[in-house]
This record gives structure tokens, sequence and C-alpha cells, in this order.
């Protein structure tokens, strides 16, 4: 499989550091509110990325933190007149719950910066005893000029930021790029003791010490938005290679910003949505279809009629797992056809073209593309009088592929009990001799393709 890796801009044949294992690590979201759209992007993209390594054999270790500590915690938590505690810990469980709608997989570990605080301090004694910090009004700063590649990940932010910055040098700070790793509190903050007095952890300590933890000083992949690259991910580099002396990533991959109507997303511009948002709009999985319809480092434009285009597509793929279900009831039992054992070999080629885009740096549009093929190719060519062998075998593979998109995971219960109802209703009409509302409910449901049939074990349904 070839990846591109922002350290090399390059696409690069994937080569895991134990054959057969992967070990990545995500930035996860910091927990103040509820997850964006735009959050969303990664969290979906890489949780394909793991489906994706484990549909070919490999075993994953998937770590993803949360930042539960922070200042738009702190503030949150002051305008609230409740504790930071109770802030974070509320929108882990708002991010599990949104996470699990969009068929997002839990991590292997979701560890949270206030349970790491003694590793994070760890890195830090580390750090200080190579010479590679400086205290400045009691916070403790990296001195990044010491640090030999610093700007090996992100050269041209760096630049940028060193050409800005000739007049604006803080005092005291030796560089423009330094960073603070840990800081002294300030009244009213939560703080944890340390050898550098009271207070709490730089941004960027956290990482480090989290994917060290529970992966390794060395790791397969790690990954997040690309606004991450600088200078979040170069002071993790910093941090853990200046502490181990050992490469900290193989891999860097980064995705590409969710933009709304063309613009970028943000709260002044009224263009700003949550998760929670679309939910009471859309199924979500329509959300996560839509971040599969672009290349994951592209730039992706959300827009309602986008999003609506989107949930036509799904609803086709639904047709056609629910035709195929249909039709694994009606049909026979034989052997295929030549014509079936033809399309059998083509479901096979669907899955190499399948394989083929994974394969190319994730491109998920194309391997979705291969199932639309698979899908039209399935509906012309099965029918009530073919064989349950040709039928099974279309249904396995459209299930196969989409499974590892993490598509087609909305539970069949839920029509069915949406169905249920509706016949209850109608039931409660005849009852009621509201004949009108009776019609009109068999007439909804026959829209939907549900044929009612009234039998002497009472009313059954089934898919036309
Ligand atoms: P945050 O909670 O802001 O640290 O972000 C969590 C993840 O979402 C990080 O990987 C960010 O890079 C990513 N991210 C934030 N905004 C966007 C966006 N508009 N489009 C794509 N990714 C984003
Ligand atoms: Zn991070």
């Amino acid at each position: 499989m070839k990846l591109y890796n922002t350290m090399s801009r390059k696409k690069e044949e994937f080569v895991p550091l134990t054959q057969g294992e992967v070990k990545m690590y995500s930035c996860g979201p910091t927990v103040y509110n509820y997850f964006h759209i735009g959050n969303a992007r990664p969290f979906i993209i890489f949780d394909i990325l793991r489906r994706y390594f484990e549909y070919r054999g490999s075993k994953v270790t998937f770590v993803q933190n949360f930042t539960d500590v922070d200042d738009k915690i702190i503030n949150r938590a002051k305008n609230e007149g409740v504790s930071e505690k109770e802030i974070s810990e509320k929108f882990i469980m708002e991010y599990f719950k949104d996470a699990e709608a969009l068929n997002i997989r839990k991590a292997n570990y979701h560890p949270k910066v206030t349970e790491h605080i003694p590793e994070i301090i760890d890195i830090i004694k580390r750090l200080e005893e190579k010479g590679l910090t400086y205290m400045l009004d009691g916070d403790v700063y990296y001195d990044t000029a010491k640090f030999e590649g610093y700007g090996k990940l992100g050269k041209q932010n760096l630049e940028d930021l060193e050409a800005g910055a000739r007049v604006e040098l803080a005092e005291g700070k030796r560089s423009i790029s330094d960073f603070v790793l840990w800081k002294k509190q300030k009244p009213g903050e939560p703080a944890w003791k340390s050898p550098w007095g009271l207070g709490r952890p730089g941004w960027h300590i956290e990482c480090s010490a989290m994917s060290m933890k529970y992966l390794g000083e060395t790791i397969d992949i790690h990954s997040g938005g690309l606004d991450l690259i600088f200078p979040h991910h170069e002071n993790e580099i910093a941090q853990s290679e200046g502490a181990t002396g050992k490469e900290f990533a193989r891999y860097w991959l980064h995705n590409g910003f969710l933009n709304v109507n063309n613009e970028k997303m943000s709260k002044s511009l009224g263009n700003f949505f949550t998760v929670h948002d679309i939910s009471e709009h859309y199924d979500l999985e329509v959300l996560r279809m839509f971040m599969l319809s672009a290349h994951y480092r592209s730039p992706i434009n959300f827009s309602d009629e986008l999003l609506d285009q989107t949930k036509n597509a799904l609803e086709r793929l639904y047709n056609a797992k629910n035709n195929l279900q249909y039709l694994m009831d009606k049909t026979a039992e034989k052997d295929a056809a030549p014509e079936e054992q033809k399309l059998i070999t083509r479901l096979g080629e669907y899955k190499n073209k399948f394989i083929e885009a994974m394969d190319d740096d994730l491109n998920t549009a194309d391997a979705l593309a291969a199932i639309f093929d698979l899908v039209r190719d399935v509906n012309g060519a099965l029918n009530e009088e073919s064989s349950k062998t040709a039928v099974k075998a279309s249904l396995d593979m459209l299930m196969e592929l989409s499974g590892v998109l993490g598509l087609l995971y909305k539970k069949e219960e839920s029509l069915d009990a949406e169905i249920e109802a509706l016949i209850e209703q109608r039931q409660q009409a005849r009852k009621d001799k509201n004949w009108a509302l009776a019609d009109k409910i068999r007439d909804d449901l026959k829209a939907q393709g549900i044929i009612l049939e009234d039998t002497p074990q009472g009313v059954k349904w089934k898919k036309a």
C-alpha cells in the first residue's frame, strides 16, 4: 500500500516496523464542545485506514487522545460555573455518542491528559537533563534551536513564522518557535505538582507522552488534520526525539480541510456545524459517506446540496442490499448458470478495483465508485429466477466492501420497527373505521415498497 508521507512530501510504500502489525496514533478532540463536521473528517478517515489495515490482515493498535485540560475547557467551565471535569466528561460522552452514530469504532486506547501527568513530567525532565529547555517566568520552554532538525516536518511554516517574527519575539524567548512544555499555575486554574512548581502541561507534550506510553518510542503512523503539521506535530517530534534520540513516527498523514459553502468554517461566519447539529436533519451515515466522496488530502466542500446528493447515493446502496436480501428469500438453491459464473468473476474484479484504489493512498472516492459499479451490475443481472449462489455471492461482496468503509451499518430492525408501528396505526384506524387513514398508511407503505397482506395470523408485510 502507498501512503503520502508529509515528512518526505511523497507517496511511499507503507512498510510497518513489525510485519503484520500497525501502530497508529491520531490527535483527538479538545473536549469543550460537541465535535464539529471538520473534526469528523479525520475521525472518519483514520477509522477507515484502520479498518482497511485489518481487512488486509494486519493487527492494528490505534490510539486517539482526548485533550481534557485546555483554555477553552477552563473558560467554558468558568462561564457555566461548573468544574473543568464536568465539561470534559460531558463532551467525552457526547464524542462517543456521535462517533457511534457515525460508525467510528472506538480506538484501542482513548487516553486523557489529566490521567498522564506523571508521564508528561517525566519527558520534560528528560529534556531538561539534555539541556533542551529553559525557564521563563516560571514556565518551562523548549529551546528549539538546540534540537537539530527542528522544522523538518513543517519547513515552510517555520520559515514563514521566522520571516514574520523578527519584530515580535516576546521578551526572554530565545526563538520565535520555542514553545511551552509546562505552564505555571494562574489563579483559579487547575494545576498539578511538578519539579517546576504547581502548573499544567502545554498543549503539545500530551501527544508525545501518550503515543510513547501506549505504542512505544517509535510508531508507524501519526495522523491528524493539516493544521496540526505545524507547530503541533513539529513540536511532538522535537519533544519525543529530543527525549529518546529515536525516530518518533515513520509516516505522517494529514487530512485536508473541510469548508462550508466554499468558505472556511467559523462561528463568526455563521457556517459552523457540529455533528450533533447535522444529526437533527440527516442520518449520520450520510455524513460518513460524504467524507469518502473526496480524497482525504484534498479540501472537501460541505453543502446541503452535496449532502442531499450523498443521501440519494446511500439510498441506492441500501436499495441494492435490501433487494439482494429479498432475493435471498425468493431464489432457489441451484448451481450458478454460466452467465452468473461470469457475474461472480466480475465481483472479484470490483474487489480488485476497490483494493487498488485503497492501496493508492486511501482513495476512498474510487473505492466507492467500485462499489457502485458492482451495484449497477448486480441490479441488472439478478432477479427472482437467479440462483441463490449468485445472489449470495453478490450480497456478500457488497457487504464486505461496504464494511471496509464502515457503510451499510444501519440495523434492519429500525426499519422493521417503523413499519410495524405504521401497521399497528393502520389496524387501529380500521378499528376506528377511519378507512381514509387506513388506506393512506397502506399507500404510503406501498410507495416505500412495502406490501401488506391480511392473513389469518394477522397482517404480514413484505418488500415489493
Ligand atoms: P481539535 O479538537 O481542534 O484539536 O481538532 C481535532 C481534529 O480535527 C484535528 O485532527 C484537526 O486537525 C481536525 N480539524 C479541525 N478542523 C478541521 C476542518 N475544518 N477540516 C478538517 N479537519 C479539521
Ligand atoms: Zn496531538
